[in-house]
């Protein structure tokens, strides 16, 4: 593949700042630039100049500062030109460059050339994106550490480990007319079993750091009037749903996006659920139970006066069998009761009111807790579902081929299984292609036959 037009774009955010930069990328940004500024410096020192347009006519005056190819963010030649930061002034810096030859570069452009060039992977690059959207301080502390290939490394030690098998497994097909039996190679079983606690073990991060980046969805669940939408807007901060004392006042889905203490949460207000006759109710009774399928934790508010009643324990039941739950016991303050925490049936309660506040900072912590994040790991990075899932489906194809071996060595479909988990491995950086496994087979197999 190769890359031959110059790209430029407004590196800066939209809008007046005091500064703006426009960032030129490809074979013939220094000399696009030089048209623009006149003599450029040497690279990676900065000049003052004055930039001009196509017709001569001044801009703006700012700084210059050139990167030379191949140890540039994209690989390429880059140069950055600072100017003032109003968008007439950038604007017109873009169309200079363009007169002079560059085009505008397509959303995500940059990065996508950075893995192109093979600067980042595929990893790195969404990285990117996510440090610049993190919502929380712990959120774009993760995405650095996967900028800084964190994830990216446990990837390819694991591909590593990975290759390794395959080697040895399609090694087995291949000298199958011979009389060692690889296949009952005890370092192979250990070799297999070493990679899958690996991925389960990389699958559970992956999925705190998922969480961190796109937050834990958490669903409030509860009977009309027991307090749901009083304990959204303690949690928020701020008055979202509306409160009353008429059952079935909340009739859609709020959905809330929240920083509770540095840790991202999605909550969703659902219309209590009850059967009903109104129509309107119905639907949003619809609705919440839609919700509460997506939900990772369920939030389930009761009344503290009612200990759990029928009524309860029938909404209970429906939950979705393997959801997560916080009971919360409600309205402390309404029946005398102290705030506290227990653990009953292997759940935990907690006496709280919404109205007061009071327990509330033991709620906060108890979904740090579940969310994972309880000592913030400096280990963690970022992760994305899309991550999560190859991760699933590699250790999903692992596991089969760790039975083929231990069933009767079946050789072939234990490497068909390898090969489909290098592959979903592979896609989460981008990089892993069979012609990894062609180079290692290859070199390692090749003994004179
Ligand atoms: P939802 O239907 O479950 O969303 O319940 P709401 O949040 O709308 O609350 C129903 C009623 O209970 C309202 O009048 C609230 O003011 C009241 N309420 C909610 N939480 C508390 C609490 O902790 N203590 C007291 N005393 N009243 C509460
Ligand atoms: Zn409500």
């Amino acid at each position: 593949m190769s890359v031959t037009d110059t790209i430029v774009a407004i590196a800066t955010a939209a809008g007046r700042g005091a500064i703006g930069i426009v960032r030129l990328s490809g074979p013939q940004a220094f000399a696009i630039a030089e048209r623009i500024a006149g003599p450029l410096p040497a690279p990676r020192e900065a000049a003052l100049r004055a930039f001009r347009d196509a017709d001569g006519e001044g801009i703006d005056q700012g700084l210059v500062l050139c990167f030379a190819a191949p140890a540039t963010f994209t690989g390429e030649d880059v140069v950055e030109l600072q100017g003032h930061g109003g968008s007439v002034v950038l604007q017109s810096l873009v169309e200079a460059a363009c007169r002079h030859g560059a085009r505008v570069a397509r959303p995500g452009e940059f990065s996508e050339r950075a893995f192109l060039n093979d600067r980042i992977d595929l990893v790195q690059a969404e990285a990117i994106a996510d440090l610049i959207d993190a919502g929380t301080r712990d959120a774009a502390r993760a995405a650095r550490r996967s900028l800084d290939g964190a994830l990216s490394q446990r990837v390819r030690t694991l591909a590593a480990a990975l290759l390794e098998l395959r080697v040895h497994v399609e090694g087995a097909l291949d000298f199958s007319d011979e009389d060692i039996d690889w296949l009952a190679d005890r370092k192979l079983h250990a070799r297999v079993e070493t990679l899958r606690t690996g991925l389960q073990q990389l699958l559970a991060e992956a999925g705190r750091g998922r969480r961190l980046r796109d937050g834990l969805v958490v669903a409030l669940a509860g009977r009309p009037n027991v307090g749901k939408s009083t304990l959204l807007n303690r949690l928020a901060g701020a008055d979202v749903a509306i409160v009353t004392d008429i059952a079935g006042t909340t009739r859609d889905v709020l959905r809330e996006h929240l920083d509770l203490d540095g840790l991202p949460l999605t909550l969703i207000d659902t219309a209590g659920l009850r059967d009903t006759d109104d129509t309107v109710e119905r639907e949003g009774v619809r609705r919440a139970r839609a919700a509460l399928d997506r939900a990772e934790l369920a939030l389930f508010v009761s009344d503290a006066g009612a200990n759990l009643g029928t009524g309860d324990q029938a909404l209970l039941q429906s939950l979705r069998a393997d959801l997560p739950r916080l009971i919360v016991h409600n309205k402390c303050d309404l029946h005398g009761l102290a705030a506290a925490r227990e653990e009953r049936d292997g759940h935990v309660h907690l006496h709280l009111s919404a109205a007061t506040g009071d327990g509330i900072d033991r709620l906060v912590r108890e979904l740090h807790r579940v969310a994972g994040l309880g000592e913030r790991t400096q280990t963690t990075f970022s992760a994305r579902t899309r991550h999560v899932d190859a991760l699933r489906r590699t250790l999903g194809f692992v596991v089969d081929a760790e039975q083929r071996l231990h069933e009767g060595a079946n050789a072939e479909l234990a490497a068909e299984e390898l090969r489909l988990a290098h592959d979903a491995l592979g896609e989460i950086t981008g990089r892993v292609t069979s012609e990894d496994l062609l180079g290692a087979v290859f070199s390692r197999f090749c003994i004179g036959k």
